[in-house]
């Protein structure tokens, strides 16, 4: 375990140091709030912000990816064949994401990185990304991470985490990655390792304090999935939905997606976009038939999903990182928290 301690005046210095060996992205803002994305020349992350719109997902899986090409062409000998579509997986850092991200990254490798399959395309990007998060002193009225096996200063997936001190950083480095980038940074003022810490314990203490909303996850590995699945309020939390699909496009461990296949003239290109399990083509067979044509069908999929099938197949806790993100986006009000409630303290009646 290291600390090193660094001092803003020298932050902005450090991170363009590190554009020797790093692609960079960071907290951006745009009209429409806060957005990880890639940092150009000059731009710097902008640390200042609270919590983003979108999470740091599109880094490992953009919206829309290329994935094969071949070309029509006859005259070329290897027409039709496809063949992985050339990405720049050089390395890069990802600057100033929230702890709670991260985690969800380590949920949704539970699903592209796998023993029987990997992913390359992501995995690719998950290698080559350091992950460097920055804790959340003061948690939003939507978080409700710390119930969630995550936090404001949860440390899974980050390869250094930041604490804001004011007029500085402390930053505990977590992995030889997170090593990797603090030396090309040249950051090597060297702080206290048990003072750090100390610190660190209660900057989390203070911002869980902060945390007022949370959800109850206890009982739903005892229930059975037909139990939860035939629970009589699934038609009313769907009524409202309007199947926009925001909640999955915002949240970081929405994983879902379709693969189409665009040609221009002679060259074709395989692409991979994000999808969404809230809406009904995402499950329409070639035949017109749909096994989830109701909405209802397809709230309870999403609900389902996320609290309780993962739950019993990886045993890694729910599917979700309390972010907050899908009820704050959510034009009709839906809201995991009181699903996760209802579907936690759900009692069938004989
Ligand atoms: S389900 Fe909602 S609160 Fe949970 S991680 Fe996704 S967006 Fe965040
Ligand atoms: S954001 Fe709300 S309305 Fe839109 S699909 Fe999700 S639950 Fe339905």
């Amino acid at each position: 375990m290291k600390f090193i301690t660094i001092d803003k005046k020298d932050w902005a210095k450090g991170i363009e140091k590190s554009r020797k060996t790093y692609q960079l992205f960071g907290p951006v803002k745009d009209k429409n709030g806060f957005f990880i994305k890639s940092l150009g020349k000059d731009m710097l992350p902008d640390m200042d912000y609270h919590d983003s719109v979108m999470s740091v997902k599109s880094v490992l899986f953009p919206q829309t990816e290329n994935i094969l090409t071949t070309t029509l062409d006859e005259a070329q000998e290897d027409h039709h064949i496809m063949k992985r579509a050339v990405t720049d997986y050089s390395p890069r850092a990802v600057l100033g994401i929230r702890p709670y991200d991260a985690k969800a990254i380590e949920l949704v490798k539970l699903n592209f990185d796998t023993d029987d399959y990997k992913d390359p395309y992501w995995c690719d990007a998950y290698e080559a990304t350091t992950f460097v998060g920055l804790g959340l002193n003061k948690p939003g009225p939507f978080d409700f991470s710390s119930s969630t096996g995550s936090g404001p200063f949860n440390e899974e997936g980050l390869d250094v985490l930041l604490a804001d001190l004011d007029d500085k950083y402390l930053a505990k480095v977590l992995t030889d990655k997170g090593e990797a980038f603090i030396k090309a940074c040249g950051f090597d003022l060297i702080a206290d390792d048990k003072e750090s810490q100390a610190l660190f314990d209660i900057l989390r203490k203070e911002a869980e304090k902060n945390i007022v909303s949370k959800i109850s996850t206890d009982k739903l590995k005892e229930k059975t999935i037909l139990e939860i699945h035939e629970a009589p309020f699934w038609d009313d939390i769907a009524f409202s939905c309007i199947n926009c699909g925001t909640c999955t496009f915002v949240c970081p461990t929405c994983w879902c997606f379709d693969i189409q296949d665009e040609t221009k003239r002679k060259a074709s290109t395989r692409i991979r976009n994000w999808d969404t399990c809230m809406s009904p083509l995402f499950t329409k067979h070639a035949t017109g038939h749909n096994p989830r044509d109701t909405k209802t069908q397809r709230v309870r999929q999403r609900f389902m999903h996320k609290l309780k099938y993962f739950f019993d197949k990886y045993d890694q806790g729910i599917m979700c990182v309390g972010c907050g993100r899908c009820v704050k986006s959510c034009p009709v009000n839906i809201d995991i928290r009181e699903v996760c409630n209802m579907m936690n303290s759900y009692e069938k009646q004989e």
